[in-house]
């Protein structure tokens, strides 16, 4: 078997390293026997989604986002068509904000995908913080970081998450990302995958149902390391405030 990541936009949304969740991703499949591919598109590469698995959209500044978002008129039909037929695409932060219909900043109005039915605001203050979620698509935690300024609304979509500590889409609502077909848009950015080896894996079987249109089930890797530290994070900062 074998998969093909997309990374959109490495050149302009990259922020925190977010090529380390492509790098998770592809030793989750070498280890499992499974071949995965990375192909890495600039701003201006024709993107051919019907190659694809996998795209990863990266967290970017403001002011990164305002110049991707002239490229992303280029891709928006292409990527509609992705997304509707179940195409499998992990959005980060600025990423995340760029699924949806606007973010609307200080200093202008970023255009979106509109690839799902949200929209995001900047407010006054950044929201910082660690943070834990509960997502129905997982057992374990959801652990990570957020820094954003801002407010995400996703109207009646389901989230990614029940936020346990830390802020989430709002600060306000109490719910974190959101979840639009096999589309997990999430504020958790930076190692997100690596540390959530679960994220990982649902987006690897998801890829691969899609693709070779059966159920599967991918082989366990030993992921104790990863546990103990979610089980650490949780303790620290979810049982701590309880
Ligand atoms: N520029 C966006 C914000 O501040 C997203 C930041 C990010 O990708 N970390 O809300």
């Amino acid at each position: 078997m074998n998969i093909t990541i997309g990374h959109l936009y490495p050149d302009l949304l990259n922020l925190y390293g977010d090529r380390g969740n492509i790098q998770c991703l592809k030793k989750r499949c070498e280890w499992r026997g499974i071949r995965a591919e990375v192909k890495e598109f600039r701003s201006g590469d024709k993107v051919d989604f019907q190659d694809l698995d996998i795209v990863l959209l990266g967290g970017g500044s403001d002011r990164e986002q305002m110049i991707v978002c002239n490229k992303l008129k280029e891709i928006r039909e292409d990527f509609k068509e992705y997304v509707e037929s179940d195409g499998v695409v992990i959005a980060v932060c600025g990423g995340y904000q760029l699924l949806g219909k606007y973010y609307q900043t200080d200093d202008g109005l970023i255009e979106g995908l509109e690839l799902v039915d949200l929209y995001t605001e900047q407010k006054e203050g950044r929201l910082i913080s660690n943070i834990v979620l509960k997502s129905d698509l997982f057992d374990l935690p959801v652990v990570g970081f957020e820094n954003h300024g801002g407010r995400t609304f996703i109207g009646a979509n389901k989230p990614f998450g029940k936020v346990l500590y830390g802020n989430g889409n709002d600060g306000e609502s109490g719910y974190e990302g959101v979840v639009y077909k096999n589309v997990i848009g999430t504020y958790l950015h930076g190692p997100l995958l690596p540390k959530n080896p679960q994220v990982a894996d649902y987006l690897i079987r998801k890829a691969l149902e899609r693709k070779y249109n059966r159920p599967m089930e991918l082989k366990e890797l030993d992921d104790s390391e990863e546990k103990g530290a979610n089980d650490y994070i949780y303790n620290r900062f979810v049982k701590k405030a309880e």
